[in-house]
């Protein structure tokens, strides 16, 4: 492998809550996209301190002192809020909506270089480049309905303030144009407490499709505001299942991220849970259920990832699966059978139904577009089929985007995540990009001289505009005089198809 010039880039340990036209080197591509003015970004980190779990970040996520949680279960309460008649969790389709998101650049491509590369097979080649895109990649089904629900939303309410609870997806492109329709991103602040008070009676909430806490719910039923709830149906389902969990006293543990929002919102929907993060830890539970241990050790590793006044003396006699959507499917499955041979092991098979329980709460989308990366790495000892690099397009702190980047990093396959256009920089030949773990490089010459191919993937939160606009950037660099790809209108066919709730 050919080893580029890279260097960190200075001050940005992490690629969190960061976007090339912002801070570091990039040029963004004014010419190549639409002409906007772009404020600046919301902060959106949930800072954990120590020995901090869920539950307190919860208890100290609004400024007005009503954080907490209703009497009800957290699924009870959320159905009640239809019986407001301000809650609305449901797209309309409205054509108009769909038809600005694309012009907007946060819709599918029906038009631009993604829908034409559809059209050839998912293939383009411009000059001595040739691009190979994912058979699955970007916008997931949830994610585009969302956004849709946002647009929906602007339309139905011209003349009503506006408020997302935090970033409606993560894509700095898209909460971009969420702040362009003066719809305002919640801010959080430093020690991750979120702003409520300038939310009015008047006013209109969005819920982000990774959901909301049931404390959040309650403080937004409080305030008398019009909610409307994208929450992904699937992490809806995740709730059902944390809440058919809890009524039967088992502990959820959840496969997740701690701090990552959609886990925080599915923890306040469950009694009592435990957030393991990876099989590792899996197996130091299910160590623990078979043969005991420290239970202070225990409490320290897990001191972040448990409920109030966990005991895993009591509290894992009983336990049931649920996941952080975005987690790799394979390792929420293997913690399943994990857990569930476990307990057969600990309480005997004939027991197993009063000991462990699961439900299909697994969503494809975000396994799909991994397997398709598996699929665009797997030709490398084919030469006409061979990659020479590979480009992940997404927002830096999305979680399923640092998945598909992992791949091609441990096929040691020259790859560069980027977050938008603006990380690649034609005239200096240069590209600003993450790393799946975090670390910010610049790296010159990037693109090699001479037949190059070049597979794309993206998250499954990003917009096929993004990718477009990454691929000009590339095909700026390769020639200067590059002047963008016209938009074709003889595709003739609908570009994705929509699916039906569910
Ligand atoms: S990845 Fe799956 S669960 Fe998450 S928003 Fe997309 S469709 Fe919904």
């Amino acid at each position: 492998m050919q080893v580029l010039p890279q260097t960190r880039v200075q001050g940005v340990p992490s690629g969190r809550n960061l976007s090339c036209s912002k801070a570091v080197g990039g040029t963004p591509l004014r010419a190549l996209t639409r002409d906007v003015v772009r404020p600046a970004r919301s902060v959106n980190v949930h800072v954990v301190a120590d020995g901090e779990s869920a539950d307190d970040v919860l208890l100290r996520s609004s400024s007005v002192a009503v954080a907490e949680k209703p009497k009800v279960s957290g699924r009870a309460f959320r159905r009640s809020l239809k019986d407001t008649g301000r809650y609305v969790a449901k797209p309309i389709n409205d054509k108009d909506s769909l038809d600005l998101m694309e012009e907007h650049g946060v819709g599918y491509s029906s038009v631009g270089l993604v829908a034409q590369m559809r059209a050839n097979n998912n293939e383009w080649r411009f000059k001595d480049i040739r691009v190979k895109l994912a058979s699955a990649y970007g916008y997931c089904w949830g994610v585009e309905r969302a956004v849709q629900m946002a647009y929906e939303a602007k339309k139905k309410y011209p003349d009503r303030q506006i408020h997302l609870t935090n970033e409606i997806i993560h894509n700095p492109t898209v909460n971009e144009r969420m702040t362009e329709m003066d719809i305002n991103i919640i801010e959080q602040k430093e020690n991750g407490s979120k702003d409520f008070s300038k939310v009015s009676r008047q006013d209109v909430v969005i819920l982000p499709a990774f959901g909301a806490s049931v404390q959040e719910l309650s403080l937004l039923k409080d305030l008398e505001v019009q909610i409307v709830d994208t929450t992904c149906p699937w992490v809806s389902k995740v709730w059902t299942a944390v809440d058919n969990q809890a009524r039967k006293a088992h502990t959820s543990v959840i496969h997740g991220k701690y701090s990552h929002e959609e886990t925080i919102a599915t923890a306040s929907f469950a009694e009592t849970y435990l957030i393991v993060r990876d099989i590792e830890e899996a197996n130091y539970v299910c160590n623990y259920i078979l043969n005991g241990g420290n239970k202070e050790e225990f409490l320290t590793k897990f001191k972040n990832a448990i409920s109030k006044g966990f005991d895993p003396d009591r509290d894992l006699a009983r336990v049931g699966l649920a996941n952080q959507t975005t987690m790799l499917r394979d390792e929420t499955m293997a913690i399943g059978k994990l857990l569930e041979k476990t307990m057969i092991q600990k309480h005997g098979p004939a027991a197993i139904k009063e000991h462990f329980m699961v439900m299909d709460t697994i969503c494809d989308a975000t396994q799909e577009r991994q397997d398709a990366v598996y699929q665009l790495v797997g030709q490398q000892d084919n030469p006409a089929e061979k990659l020479d690099l590979i480009l992940v397009v997404g927002g830096f702190n999305s979680s399923n985007t640092s998945h598909l980047q992992e791949i091609p990093e441990l096929k040691n396959i020259p790859s560069f995540w980027v977050n938008e256009a603006a990380c690649i920089d034609p005239v200096n030949k240069k590209i600003t990009h993450r790393t799946a773990h975090g670390t910010m490089l610049d790296t010159q010459n990037w693109l090699p001289d001479g037949p190059v191919t070049i597979g794309v993937t993206s998250g499954a939160s990003t917009p096929d505009r993004a990718v477009e606009e990454v691929l000009e950037a590339v095909f700026k660099t390769r020639d200067a005089s590059f002047g963008g790809i016209a938009p074709n209108y003889d595709l003739g066919t609908a570009p994705v198809v929509r699916h039906e709730e569910h």
